[in-house]
């Protein structure tokens, strides 16, 4: 049977929400519209319950408590309100606010805050990992002072799917009293979650990286052991216990909560389906060329990413003839010029290497089909650019192209 085009394998970045969510949606756009802050009648009450459920299915999902789950735009806001949140409340007087630690390779939503934060007197300490991507709890410890208030790690990379030892990381937080937040915006719904017994005091995730709506996600806050507080990034109507004003989006919290709870039934069964393809799409493509190379710790990692450097070809164009397969480059468009990706950079990946990289974010609805014909596909492209490319065949002279001196212009 022929494969249905074009190919979605761009699941990091975003996933096509789930049919059941959508039904699970649709009666709160148009009969039981109701303000969830509505106290006085009916539309609101539904709003309400409706609001109360996606909480339980959110909560049910990480370990956490209901009341411990602040709806949220995204990760994105989810993540500004924890870290700009938490070093606002807990800073200290004076030039030196306090000091945060986070990673060179962590998400810009997290990574910008803390840029932020240092404008207001924080300062930050970003580690960078080694060349497997994965952050150590030993890394972690190194970095810890005196002044730590906040250590903001996160799950799982977007773009290698690498995962660190949150655990671990959290334990020692705990033992310091310093808080520990996580942006598990890849990790949850595809691992199990348990905010208790992975010691974690702040949480992120998105809708839309589950198989739910865009524009909804949400944070959990920590209630006990320790209480943790929050300064506001929105001052309004004190909607979620005060920490995020603004009319809960009621239909989009609907449809998170059941995104939620069919990643809690689906994940165990979903992760070995997905883990065998990816492993399968990786052995396929090392088995017919050469040069390719496997970015990321190769068993730390979520089952369904896969991000491949392509050695003597060109990222562009490799993906220029693959139109019809929806993956990401290891370069990013900023200001106009095509920067290699900052997360292979700094794994040591060299700029050229970043350049000519895959991002394969597989999903609920990916088949072993769609897999063959994408392996097929890159093989076909590469093995063609290749045939075109002079540094290629000076490496099948058996040139070392690293002692190469290049002419400069
Ligand atoms: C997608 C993503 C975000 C941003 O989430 P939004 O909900 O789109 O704001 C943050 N962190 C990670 C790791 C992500 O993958």
């Amino acid at each position: 049977m022929a494969v249905k085009l074009p190919i979605y394998l761009d699941n990091n970045a975003t996933t096509r929400c789930d049919e059941r969510v959508v039904e699970t949606m649709l009666p709160y756009f148009t009969g039981k519209f109701g303000n969830a802050a509505s106290r006085n009648h009916q539309f609101g009450w539904e709003a309400e319950e409706a609001v109360d459920i996606a909480r339980e299915q959110a909560a049910a999902l990480i370990g956490a408590g209901p009341k411990e789950i602040i709806w949220t735009s995204g990760s994105t806001e989810s993540n500004n309100l924890a870290i700009k949140g938490a070093a606002r409340m807990y800073a200290k007087e004076g030039a030196q606010r306090g000091h945060i630690v986070t990673v060179s390779i962590e998400h810009k939503a997290v990574l910008d805050p803390c840029k932020r934060l240092q404008t207001e007197g924080f300062d930050v300490t970003y580690l960078d990992p080694g060349p497997d991507g994965v952050i150590t709890a030993a890394m972690v410890e190194e970095a810890l002072r005196e002044d730590t208030l906040l250590v903001t790690i996160m799950w799982a990379n977007n773009e290698i799917g690498t995962v660190n030892e949150i655990r671990e990381i959290g334990a020692l937080c705990k033992e310091r009293g310093i808080l520990f937040h996580t942006d598990a915006t890849q990790w949850v719904g595809k691992m199990p979650t348990d905010v208790e017994k992975d010691n974690i005091d702040l949480l992120s995730w998105s809708g839309h990286k589950i198989y739910g709506p865009k524009g909804v996600g949400a944070l959990y806050v920590r209630r006990r052991k320790p209480r943790v507080r929050l300064e506001p990034i929105f001052d309004g109507g004190g909607h979620e216990r005060g920490m995020r004003s603004g009319t809960i989006n009621v239909t989009g919290v609907v449809g998170f909560g059941k995104a939620c709870d069919i990643c809690r039934n689906e994940m165990a069964e979903e992760g070995r389906r997905l883990r065998t393809l990816r492993d399968k799409l990786e052995s396929d493509i090392t088995g017919q060329l050469d040069g390719v190379e496997i970015n990321g710790h190769k068993d730390k990692r979520l089952p369904n990413t896969s991000n491949i450097s392509f050695a003597w070809v060109e990222g562009e164009s490799l993906l220029m003839g693959m139109k019809e397969v929806a993956v990401s480059s290891g370069s990013a468009c900023t200001s106009a010029s095509l920067e290699p990706s900052y997360v292979l950079k700094n794994l040591g990946v060299g700029d050229e290497l970043a350049h000519s990289s895959i991002r394969f974010g597989l999903g609920r609805w990916t088949t072993e089909e769609e897999i063959d014909y994408v392996v097929d596909k890159i093989v076909h492209s590469v093995r063609h650019l290749r045939k075109m490319s002079p540094l290629y065949e000076m490496h099948q002279e058996g040139i070392d192209l690293s002692t190469v001196e290049w002419a400069h212009h």
